[in-house]
């Protein structure tokens, strides 16, 4: 697929097939994918059977990879060249099917880098424990050790739409390092990133077992992804409803649920506010507000409010938005029309509620502007739900109880912001705020691909991801125990 890119320069559509161990699996049955700014089609993909995904989770489930530490870090070095070899035709291709501006995808590929270089290193750094046995008065001149291993069976992946080639990266290469078999099953909003990776994976000289790539109507093949006997683990990224479902579904499975956010950036009265409100933009308006850690809610002290908006405004009429192609915007589109009408319609409830529109909330299509809302009720949709696109909303606090109160008052808790530097404040934060990462002077998003990320409450069982956290999940120990010390 990657020689075909070119295609999408001269309009060209790229039809799909799904990649079964590296087998080319078609079916008439046909998903489109089209341009959200334009309309265009970008490409096609199958409808699989379940038949289909049966078979990939056979083949997948049978397999058992002969590849050595080393082996596995220089396929995924060689990916992570191919990947940024061809950055610019990759990220094309995500912002053609997803709307994300050149900025957006062309970061995107780079972080996708990220994260097959640290797998790569994490792939030869031994995970072994040894014990000594002789640590009580009943103990023996022995010694414990532990063995990671991959699963008997197969892997389950299931991804959203928002980062179309990073968050599949962000399953499969923990998969590789510790040579497991994946059966990915890529959202129908953006499949062909995903496709295109696998291609690049087969390239760089991946076993075809070790991942295969599914698209389909969830409708007809996601029970099967979630039941099918071959599957071990299921490690999903995606909403909040989703998760639940899988989390009843997929009965005796290992599950990571990466879910929903409601990020908050906490800004105090002693906060740099100009450093303040060009993290807040940042935060909410980078990939068109679609990141699970996007900011969706900015909880300023009252003391310094007005201030903080009036350059959270000035700021925002400051970014370029509209044309996802055009190197200059900062904002595409979102992902269709249909959320961008649900946006506005969010924001528009919120103002008969008593929010004060200060910028934005202009629709045109899938293309919505940045959007600035003051003295939003911390209880209206638009705040108490996961609101997933560019709309910036103050919610006013009197004192850190107050912040600390409004922050946890949703169901999710995944990362947060917060601008202070007294030590008193952010230590009560590290210690009150019912979140999975707090990032102090940094948008919520901050991270290193390798670290560990992800949530608690509704945003996540707590197991984390980032390629070392993931690559223990997808693991089991094995303990055995020598008579040597
Ligand atoms: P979504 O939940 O609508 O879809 C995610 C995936 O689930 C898609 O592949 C879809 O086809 C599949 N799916 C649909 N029905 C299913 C079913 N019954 N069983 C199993 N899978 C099914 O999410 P989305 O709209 O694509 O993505 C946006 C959401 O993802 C947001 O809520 C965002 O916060 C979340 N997200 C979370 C993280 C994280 O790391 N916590 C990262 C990115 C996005």
């Amino acid at each position: 697929m990657l020689t075909e890119l070119s295609k999408l320069k001269q309009g060209e559509p790229l039809h799909q097939d799904l990649r079964i161990a590296g087998k080319l699996v078609g079916n008439p049955r046909r998903i489109e994918i089209r341009n959200p700014f334009n309309g265009a089609l970008v490409g096609s993909v199958p409808k699989a059977t379940v038949e289909d995904i049966r078979h990939a989770f056979r083949v997948a489930r049978a397999f058992r990879s002969p590849l050595t530490r080393y082996e596995r870090s220089r396929i995924m070095l060689r990916t992570a060249e191919l990947l940024r070899a061809n950055t610019d035709a990759i990220s094309d291709l995500i912002t053609a099917e997803a709307g994300l501006c050149k900025k957006d995808s062309l970061y995107e590929v780079g972080r996708a880098c990220d994260v097959f270089v640290f797998a790569a290193n994490q792939a030869l750094v031994d995970d072994g424990q040894v014990f000594s046995c002789d640590l009580t008065p009943h103990g023996k001149q022995r010694k414990i050790y532990t063995l990671k291993e991959p699963l008997l069976g197969a892997i389950s992946a299931i991804t959203p739409f928002n980062h179309p080639l990073n968050q599949v990266a962000h399953k499969v290469a923990p998969s590789i390092a510790t040579n497991n078999r994946m059966v990915l099953k890529p959202t129908e909003k953006t499949p062909l990133s995903a496709l295109l990776l696998a291609d690049i994976l087969y390239e760089a000289g991946l076993p075809p077992e070790m991942f295969s790539v599914v698209t389909g109507d969830p409708a007809e093949i996601a029970d099967e992804m979630l039941t099918n006997p071959d599957v071990d683990l299921v490690t999903f990224t995606g909403g909040v409803p989703i998760g639940k479902y899988i989390a009843g579904k997929a009965v005796y499975k290992r599950q990571v649920l990466e879910l929903g956010g409601n990020d908050p950036i906490i800004v105090m009265e002693d906060a740099d506010l100009d450093e303040a409100a060009t993290l807040a933009v940042s935060g909410s308006y980078k990939n068109s507000g679609q990141r699970c850690t996007a900011i969706k809610r900015m909880i300023v002290h009252q003391a310094v409010a007005d201030e903080f908006v009036d350059l959270l405004v000035s700021k925002t009429r400051a970014i370029k938005y509209g044309d996802p192609m055009d190197l200059h915007n900062d904002m595409g589109t979102v992902i269709d029309a249909r959320s961008a009408a649900a946006f506005e319609a969010k924001v528009n409830d919120a103002q008969q509620r008593g929010a004060k529109l200060l910028f934005g909330n202009i629709r045109d299509g899938a293309v919505y502007s940045p959007t600035v809302l003051d003295h939003v009720p911390a209880d209206c949709q638009l705040v108490a739900e996961e609101t997933f696109g560019p709309v910036s909303p103050v919610i006013r606090c009197t004192d850190i109880a107050d912040a600390i109160r409004i922050s946890n008052s949703t169901p999710y808790g995944l990362s947060s912001s917060v601008c202070t530097n007294r030590l008193d404040y952010i230590t009560r934060f590290v210690r009150e705020l019912e979140v999975g990462s707090i990032n102090v002077r940094e948008v919520p998003g901050y991270r290193l691909e390798l670290t560990p990320f992800g949530g608690i409450k509704d945003s996540g069982l707590g197991y984390k991801e980032g390629v070392q956290e993931a690559m223990k999940s997808f693991c089991n120990t094995k303990t055995y125990s020598l008579p040597w010390n």
